[in-house]
């Protein structure tokens, strides 16, 4: 086996993998030698960049996923995951290096926090969103955490031992081995997987060349990408302040993995003042999804109604767009309680100077179908969809539409067509599919569909058991030979998973 020749993967997490949990950043998934070599820092040696696969990495990242997206803390937001992975996308697409696709998802958490794990996968709490006053503010941590990308600080990172984060890994192995064993159905590992991420996170700190670089690099994407360079400064001082105020907590939370300092925000500062002036014109979602995470990150009655009374004043306080999504806010809010009528009332409040959003658009199809009103939730997201064609959370509304008016067989022409375009970066997809399917008398396709969701959450233990139950039901002999190659697909992926966690575990 090929496997043998090459270094044990706990050789390799000595050296630095590691480091690429800890130090919050993903691994290229372009050849090593795409990636320029920055300066003012230790250089690896050519072996250990050699050993560092990303096919690895990427799967480590898989496997923290596939637990994450069963973690109450996981913001499972497609209008979310869309606006922050464009953005990220979007900011990559600037950097001074090549970077992996980069894939963004919303943490329910009110520290001001964003954090990379392995295989670019990137995750932003809800208190960043809402902390962040300005577009540029948020665009600019999230350029900061790709800055670490494509400067290969993980990589770098590699010549570094940390012990305790070591034996963390370690345990976040065990932890993620005994989510497999119990077939990845349970829960509280997937609290475990976030939980120990951002633990090994803080256990491991850049060092101030690294911070110094990935500000640079960062500015860089921010400017190029049309945002304002100066949300950086500002978000920084915001930090800075949030830090001072309560140590260790709230904005000590991303500080302490990004140690700030005076002369890193004056490196900064002096770069802003270096470059051309920029007006940059927040889009109207950041407003709207700022005020949605401010209601999503209530997890208890005191947030609430704190959340419920910032709402009120912005929405007495301010006008156009932001006065709009205060008033989208409220309505949101109501509309979780379940209380429709004031949602509504809410809603209307929302769109009364003549202001609409796709996220407007989708609460409303909500509230239709919370009202029982399919005909109106058919009709309304139907309008949307047309309105806005690349909003995927707008396409599974209109799915979802199709669905509850009993049009099954529409759903499901609809749900492949998006499939083709959106898949790969909307899994809930094939969940959607599957139920169509199971209710028009398709239960094996409606398995192997189920079992595709699971392929793309990286839960393979549900996909290989979905394909076993469809190949007990399958009578077709082409079907069953089909089948059986999805579940040896499937059963090889789950032994690779299984034996890459076996050698972390046993760093
Ligand atoms: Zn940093």
């Amino acid at each position: 086996m090929k496997r043998r020749n090459t270094p044990s993967i706990c050789a390799i997490a000595k050296r630095g993998l590691i480091a690429g949990l800890c130090a919050s950043l993903a691994l290229p998934a372009v050849p090593v030698a795409a990636w320029a070599q920055p300066v003012g820092l230790p250089s690896m040696g050519t072996a250990s960049a050699s050993e560092l696969s990303p096919m690895l990495e990427r799967s480590l990242g898989q496997a923290i996923m596939a637990q994450g997206r069963r973690d109450p803390t996981y913001v499972d937001d497609s209008e979310l995951s869309q606006y922050l992975t464009t953005m990220g996308r979007k900011l990559a697409s600037y950097s001074p290096g090549a970077v992996p696709d980069v894939e963004m998802f919303g943490v329910r958490d009110p520290e001001i926090n964003a954090f990379a794990m392995p295989g670019g996968y990137i995750g932003v709490n809800t208190g960043l969103i809402v902390a962040a006053d300005s577009e540029s503010e948020l665009a600019a941590v999230l350029a900061h955490e790709i800055g670490h990308v494509v400067q290969r600080h993980i990589a770098r990172g590699m010549t570094q031992q940390n012990q305790n984060g070591m034996v963390m890994l370690a345990s976040l192995a065990g932890a993620l081995l005994a989510a497999l064993a119990g077939g990845g159905g349970n829960l509280a590992m997937g609290v475990a997987a976030f939980g120990q991420a951002a633990a090994i996170n803080r256990q491991l700190g850049f060092s101030r060349d690294a911070e110094r670089e990935a500000d640079r690099a960062g500015l860089q994407m921010l400017t190029k990408a049309g945002y304002d360079p100066g949300g950086m400064a500002q978000m920084f001082a915001r930090l800075m302040n949030a830090s001072r105020l309560n140590e260790g907590a709230g904005g000590g939370s991303w500080a302490s993995t990004h140690p700030l300092s005076i002369d890193r925000m004056s490196d900064v500062q002096n770069r802003i003042r270096s470059l051309p002036p920029r007006q940059h014109l927040d889009s109207d979602d950041f407003w709207y999804l700022r005020a949605k995470m401010r209601v999503v990150q209530g997890r208890d009655a005191l947030s609430l109604r704190s959340a419920e009374q910032q709402l009120r004043d912005e929405a007495r306080a301010l006008s156009g767009v932001r006065r709009s999504a205060a008033c989208y806010g409220l309505a949101l809010q109501a509309y979780t309680r379940n209380n429709l009528d004031e949602a509504e009332r809410e809603w209307k409040q929302a769109t009364a100077d003549g202001q609409n959003s796709p996220q407007l658009a989708k609460l409303s199809v909500d509230i239709a179908l919370a009202r029982k009103d399919t005909a109106r939730a058919l009709e309304l997201s139907q309008a949307a969809v047309r309105r806005w064609p690349d909003r995927r959370a707008l396409g599974m509304a209109y799915a979802t539409a199709l669905q509850a008016v009993g049009r099954h067989a529409d759903a499901q022409a609809y749900l492949r067509e998006k499939i083709k375009q959106w898949g790969a970066d909307e899994p809930a997809l094939y969940q959607m599919l599957a139920q169509s399917e199971e209710r028009t008398g398709k239960p094996v396709q409606a398995r192997r569909d189920l079992a595709q969701f699971y392929v793309q959450t990286g839960a393979y233990a549900a996909a290989e058991s979905q394909l076993q139950q469809a190949r007990g039901m399958s009578n077709d002999f082409y079907e069953q030979s089909q089948i059986d190659v999805e579940i040896k697909e499937v059963k090889d992926k789950l032994a690779e998973e299984r034996q890459l966690l076996e050698r972390f575990k046993s760093g």
